[in-house]
């Protein structure tokens, strides 16, 4: 008896593995398309190259051109979460180039199951700007006119959809004017923020980036390119602006602006309550005094105010060198004045009278004079980890601090 359950047991533990075995091979393929690691882009993924959908690609008379192979790339970005692996990459290098290939697909009909996805500076961090198996519109590629910005009664910009952030900024301060709203990091480009929504510090003053479009041109999902506003077209532009890439491609932007300022009176404070740290950024929001607002929680740091020494001035240096954080999870609040050089003594008045109704840890006031381009092109650099700052894609900025 004994010895027939025992055996009757090995042979469940053997049934049990060859299940457990089935399951894992099964598994394999599902892993080397989708799995979340750098090994899933793998060239044993046959796309649909082969299939005629994909090769009538090729037929297709293009300014610019598709890429079959080696394109690898383009299932990666800098989450580095998830690896789709598309059939084909689009180098557009034209507007017409998007339109055309879209409307070739939309004629293959919903059969094809082809998707597509602009691929902006591919700073997504879950996979957003890849397709699977799909053609992936390399929008860095798009050669559209030059920026052209409008000193008018509302001054704007026009760029292309594939322009970086940075850039912007520095053309439109040949005119002395720069977008009101801004991301904390500027090497995105505009078609990547505007689909999702474009958010840092000045968001709370002028809504995020999306709220400061006049106008987008965009290739539809017919591969139509239509202008569109608040006055024209408005489905397709409230759809579009904020629509994750769903709802077509900015192929063009118009970006309302403001005088933009020479100097920028940047703080920093820690708090170690976050009911007293939010309560403040209320308080702050309320005021509306500052020109930036935005906050940050850090954990477990030591040397912290440290770090912070060489970009800014504690308020006192002798409390700030008896510091200890002791491991506590700490608040940072993160506000900024801007201002021009002549307009300093009453920048400075204003600012000491709204830091003296906060709560902050008075020992860990920290502040900072920096131009305005310093400002909105380092304050993320010095916000984030050094693990992170050595990412290639922010190499450039670090470098030029
Ligand atoms: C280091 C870092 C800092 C960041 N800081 C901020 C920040 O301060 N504020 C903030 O709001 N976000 C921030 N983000 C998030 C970032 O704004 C989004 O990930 C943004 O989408 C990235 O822009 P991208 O050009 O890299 O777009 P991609 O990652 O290439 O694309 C993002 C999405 O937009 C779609 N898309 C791209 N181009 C177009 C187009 N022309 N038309 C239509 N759809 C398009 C893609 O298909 C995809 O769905 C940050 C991300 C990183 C990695």
């Amino acid at each position: 008896m004994g010895s027939s359950s025992s055996a009757s047991r090995r042979q469940n533990n053997l049934l049990f593995l060859v299940f457990i075995m089935i399951l894992f091979f099964y598994s394999i393929p599902d892993k080397i398309n989708l799995c979340s690691n750098q090994s899933s882009v793998s060239p044993s993924v046959i796309p649909y190259k082969s299939s005629s959908n994909i090769s009538s690609l090729e037929t297709l008379k293009l300014d610019g051109y598709f890429s079959f192979d080696n394109i690898d790339y383009a299932a990666k970005d800098f989450g580095n979460m998830y690896h789709f692996l598309p059939s084909a990459v689009l180098h557009p290098k034209s507007v017409s180039d998007i339109s055309n290939t879209i409307k070739h697909i939309f004629k293959m009909g919903s059969t094809s199951q082809l998707t597509v996805a602009a691929r902006g500076h591919s700073h997504s961090l879950q996979g957003q700007a890849q397709a699977h198996q799909g053609i992936v519109i390399n929008m860095e590629s798009l050669q559209g006119p030059e920026m052209q910005v409008d000193t008018g009664e509302l001054p704007y910009v026009d760029a292309s959809g594939s322009e970086l952030w940075i850039n912007i900024l520095h053309e439109t301060l040949k005119y002395g004017l720069a977008p009101k709203s801004w991301t904390d990091y500027l090497h995105l480009t505009v078609g990547g923020t505007l689909s999702n929504a474009g958010i840092s510090g000045q968001a709370f003053k002028h809504g995020p980036q999306i709220n400061n479009i006049y106008q987008l041109e965009v290739v539809t999902g017919k591969g139509e390119v239509v202008t569109c506003s608040e006055n024209k077209n408005a489905d397709l532009f409230y759809g579009v602006l904020g629509g994750l890439g769903q709802f077509g491609i900015i192929t063009r932007a118009r970006i309302s602006l403001e005088p933009a300022p020479k100097m920028v009176k940047w703080i920093r404070a820690l708090y170690d309550e976050f009911s007293k740290f939010s309560s403040d950024q209320e308080h702050l929001i309320s005021k509306n005094s500052f020109d930036y607002i935005e906050g940050l929680v850090i954990i477990n740091r030591t040397g912290l105010l440290n770090n912070w020494r060489s970009s800014f001035n504690p308020k006192d240096p002798l409390q700030a060198s008896q510091f200890i954080s002791e491991g506590k999870i700490l608040y940072c609040l993160e506000i900024a004045k801007y201002f021009n050089p002549n307009e300093s003594d009453a920048m400075n008045q204003e600012t000491e009278s709204l830091l003296s109704e906060l709560s902050y840890i008075p020992s860990t006031l920290f502040l900072s004079e920096v131009s305005y381009v310093e400002f909105l092109d380092r304050s993320y650099m010095l916000s984030i980890p050094q693990h992170v700052r050595g990412h290639k894609h922010l190499k450039k900025t670090v470098h030029g601090n």
